[in-house]
Order: C-alpha cells, then sequence, then structure tokens
C-alpha cells in the first residue's frame, strides 16, 4: 500500500513530530463516538504498530466494537481523528480503507451458507483483481488460511472452526497490512481455538499487525503481547499480558464494580 504524499494531506501527531519513519500504523487521536446523548467511546488515542499483535479485552458495551467500527468507517466519529501511516482517514468510506489496507471480520459471521469455500473467497476477491489471475488469488487465499482440500465445500457443511477460516481468509485475501478481529473464537471448542490462534500467529508472523477483540484470556495469553483494556468507552489499562492478568482493578471491572 503505498499511500499519498500529498501535503494537503492531515498528518498524524506522531509523523508531524517525528517525520514518516515512525513505526506507528495506526493511531486513533481523541476518538469520540456518541450515540444520542450516550458517549460509547469517550476521546481515545489507540496505537498499533507495523506487524503488532494487539489484544483490546474489557467487559460487555465497553465500546471494543464501536472503537473497531470507527477504525473501518463502519461508524463515523462524532470527534477525533483516524490516522492510518500517518494519514487522516477519518473521512474515508469503509472501502477505500480496505483499500488502504485496513481488513476486518466482524462480530456477526458473513459468510455465504450457498457458496463454497472458494466462491466465498472470490467475492472480496473480484473486486480487485481486475486484470489478474482470479482464480490464482483464490487458491493463494485458500492456502493461507489451511482451506485448500475444502476449497468445493460449501460454507453450510464447514465445521464452525473453518467458517471462521474462511471469514478471516476473506480479508486476508485483499493483502490487509492490519486485520482487525472482533471476537473470532467466540463459541469454538478449544482445539478449535487453538487452530484460530495458530493461524493469527502465522499471519502476524507474516508481517499483518491484529487487533483481536477476545475474552478468552487464556487464548489473549497466547496469541498477544501487549494488551489494551477498555472500560466504559475509555482506555483503563494498556501493558503485556502478564501485567493486565494479574492486575486487581482490571478483574474488579469484570466483576461489575467501579
Ligand atoms: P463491546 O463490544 O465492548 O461489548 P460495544 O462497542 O458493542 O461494546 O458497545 C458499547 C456501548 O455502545 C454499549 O453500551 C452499546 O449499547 C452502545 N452502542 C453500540 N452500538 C450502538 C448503536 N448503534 N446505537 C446506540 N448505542 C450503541
Ligand atoms: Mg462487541
Amino acid at each position: 500500500m503505498s499511500g499519498t504524499r500529498d501535503p494537503a494531506v492531515r498528518q498524524s501527531p506522531a509523523v508531524r513530530a517525528t517525520g514518516s519513519d515512525t513505526d506507528t500504523l495506526l493511531q486513533t487521536d481523541g476518538v469520540t463516538k456518541r450515540f444520542g446523548g450516550f458517549t460509547a467511546i469517550d476521546g481515545i488515542d489507540f496505537g498499533v504498530n507495523t506487524a503488532e499483535l494487539r489484544c483490546l479485552i474489557g467487559p460487555n458495551g465497553a465500546g471494543k466494537s464501536t472503537l473497531l467500527k470507527l477504525i473501518t468507517g463502519q461508524h463515523s466519529v462524532t470527534d477525533g481523528e483516524v490516522y492510518y501511516r500517518g494519514e487522516g482517514i477519518t473521512d474515508l468510506l469503509p472501502h477505500e480503507r480496505v483499500d488502504r489496507g485496513i481488513g476486518m471480520k466482524f462480530q456477526v459471521p458473513s459468510v455465504f451458507d450457498d457458496l463454497t469455500a472458494a466462491g466465498n473467497l472470490r467475492l472480496p476477491l473480484q473486486r480487485v483483481v481486475t486484470n489478474g489471475d482470479l482464480a490464482a488469488r483464490v487458491q493463494e487465499a485458500l492456502d493461507r488460511v489451511g482451506l485448500s482440500d475444502r476449497a468445493d465445500t460449501h460454507a453450510s457443511e464447514l465445521s464452525h472452526g473453518e467458517q471462521q477460516h474462511l471469514e478471516i481468509g476473506m480479508a486476508v485475501a485483499l493483502d490487509p497490512d492490519l486485520l482487525l478481529l472482533d471476537e473470532p473464537v467466540a463459541g469454538l471448542s478449544m482445539e478449535e481455538r487453538n487452530d484460530i490462534a495458530d493461524l493469527v500467529t502465522a499471519l502476524n508472523g507474516d508481517g499483518i499487525a491484529f487487533v483481536v477483540i477476545e475474552h478468552d484470556i487464556d487464548f489473549v495469553a497466547r496469541i498477544a503481547d501487549e494488551v489494551t483494556v477498555l472500560h466504559q468507552g475509555a482506555v483503563f489499562r494498556e501493558g503485556p499480558i502478564e501485567q493486565i492478568r494479574t492486575d486487581e482493578k482490571v478483574r474488579r471491572i469484570y466483576l461489575g464494580g467501579d
């Protein structure tokens, strides 16, 4: 993803301060989202470095899904800016953000049951592969998420775990530099969770940065180094998983206190 270098483009505070050599891939600057009178996201500064694997945790209603939707453009911000590669993307449409290299797997399943695994992967690819080999790109995506032998199986006949691999594949097919996953292992067995952990770790090893929302702290510990804890629409804690895991105040917000 090249990104223009138009001087009129708004630059993130990090880029203004240090030039474009910064390692920061994504940065939100005072991002706020209100739904009517309710503030779901309250002035969040959240950053992700190139090829980082970050987990986002917090109790139900903390604002995790909303924050990801502000990054993808599914929701517009009420206030603040979103920067990607140092450039303001706050006013870009969701598909324009995808074209810049931001991929997302939503909390709600989005594979088409009536299509095969290959057919599902063709959907995002046919928009961008205009004069290349579509079949080769589909095959490559199948390989990357370990579904080569399931290419011709209808999505409805895939296991729950395989469907999650397929959904991740639909985002990976577009070659993202940042992939946002909203609860990718919800409802999966232990074995399926381990498979997703291996997949995410492998894709991260290929250079894709991740933000993963997850409740299962053992899963988080398996994949993440740094963890961000959201609570009531704000960043409550940020740090290495070992530190977050033993933080008494983090434990308490999960139990419902303040
Ligand atoms: P999480 O993913 O951390 O469980 P969400 O981001 O889904 O939390 O929601 C954060 C808060 O914003 C919740 O109180 C939720 O009810 C509210 N909210 C989310 N989306 C909307 C919406 N479209 N309209 C009104 N309120 C919303
Ligand atoms: Mg959510």
